[in-house]
């Protein structure tokens, strides 16, 4: 992440291709082809927004076992032209906005991945739900917990997944923490910190515009120490306070966040504290103690290598490529009916949605906010 941050505070958002580290795409947790079931069926996918994630996203699966990049959604015909070059992508699997509602007729295509600005998710993937399709959508799934229910219900009711591109609930280093708090290891977990951050640039971008972000860093960036906070504590947080910094009211206008410091409880009295921002730089860190250890790892969200610490000693799981793990591991969720470690569906979007709209509350209200994940 550390890269789409520097490419944030420096770039215009015109689409631009990132450099994708050369990295193991094997882990632990994905079989080598030939350890799959015999007839495992490949993912494919089209992706719905050519922009830097979904640039970054394309190049990820090109080294994936059981996915392959069968067609694109975009309102721009020059890079379509460029994608259909570069991964030999069919005409007829090229839709726009305006027409992708036809991909119901494509037999060839088997899930859609949306990984455009926050405000057009609820829609789009409603429209690929209503197409029969498969339903991958990035974080944050929605602007609102309403909005990612009704993407959920809307998947349910036509029969297809809705999964959230949750890149980090298949890194191992981070599963590798997971695994030993869920042995004991870390004794009872009392507390969790999570900062999130970097400073960004452009003020004219998309992330800046209340209307097709939903808010600012919170949406974009504070979620990690959200989502983060439920997998490294285990638990669903029963209440939230929370505290607003504005210093650029100017390039951060009303309903976008500049910093927001919160802080979460759970059920068995573990505390967070959390740190969400647009104005500091290389935030990018979870600490994790319990009565008989802790775990500390930073980066430990970015694109990688995840690096970390516990009482035991450094991290040293597979460095892989997230996003082509992500990927197979979700042929598998939808193939296979396989389950994720830490689950990826619509409903653990809404509950990191939930906790977003609960941190807004909070902030206007200057009190507690119960929460009720269920
Ligand atoms: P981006 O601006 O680079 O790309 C957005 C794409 O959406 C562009 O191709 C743009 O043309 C297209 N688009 C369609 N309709 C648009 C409209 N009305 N206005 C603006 N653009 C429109 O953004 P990005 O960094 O690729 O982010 C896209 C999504 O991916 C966001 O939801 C973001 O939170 C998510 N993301 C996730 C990760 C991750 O690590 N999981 C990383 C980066 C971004």
């Amino acid at each position: 992440m550390k890269t789409r941050r520097i490419f944030l505070q420096k770039a215009s958002l015109s689409a631009m291709a990132l450099a994708v580290p050369t990295l193991n795409p094997l882990s632990a947790m994905t079989k080598p082809a030939d350890t799959l079931p015999k007839n495992a069926q490949t993912l494919r996918v089209a992706i719905m927004g050519l922009g830097s994630y979904g640039t970054r996203v394309a190049e990820a699966i090109q080294s994936c076992t059981r996915t392959k990049l069968a067609g694109v959604i975009s309102g721009t015909p020059s890079k379509v032209v460029d994608w259909r070059e570069k991964y030999g992508i069919p005409e007829k699997n090229c839709y726009n906005y305006e027409n992708f509602d036809a991909i119901k007729d494509n037999p060839d295509i088997d899930a859609v991945y949306v990984i455009t600005p926050n405000a057009l998710h609820k829609d789009q993937v409603i429209r690929v739900a209503k197409a029969g399709k498969h339903a991958i959508c990035e974080k944050p799934m929605a602007v609102n917990a309403a909005d990612g229910q009704a993407m959920v219900d809307a998947c349910k009711a036509a029969g297809v997944h809705l999964l959230i591109g949750y890149r980090m609930h298949f890194e191992p280093n981070t599963l590798e923490v997971i695994r030993m708090r869920k042995a004991g290891e870390l004794g009872e977990i009392r507390f969790f910190q999570g900062l999130s951050g970097f400073v960004i640039g452009d003020p004219s971008q998309w992330r800046l515009d209340p209307e097709l972000s939903g808010g600012g860093a919170m949406m974009d960036i504070g979620i990690y120490s959200i989502n983060g906070a439920r997998y490294m504590v285990g638990e669903e947080p029963i209440w939230v306070t929370a505290q607003e910094v504005k210093t650029d009211p100017e390039k951060f206008n009303e309903g976008v966040d500049e910093t927001i410091t919160f802080q979460l409880g759970f059920p068995s009295g573990a505390i967070a504290s959390c740190l969400s921002t647009y104005n500091m730089n290389d935030l990018d860190r979870f600490y994790l103690n319990g009565s008989k250890g802790w775990a500390e790892m930073q980066p430990s969200t970015g694109y990688g290598p995840i690096k970390g610490t516990t009482h035991k000693g450094p991290l040293t799981e597979p460095i892989v490529t997230h996003q082509t793990v992500q990927m197979d591991e979700m042929a598998a969720i939808i193939f296979d009916d396989k389950k994720a470690e830490v689950p990826v569906n619509g409903e653990e979007g809404v509950k990191d949605m939930k906790i977003i709209d609960a941190i807004f509350k909070a902030i206007k209200t200057g009190g507690k906010v119960d929460l009720n994940l269920g």
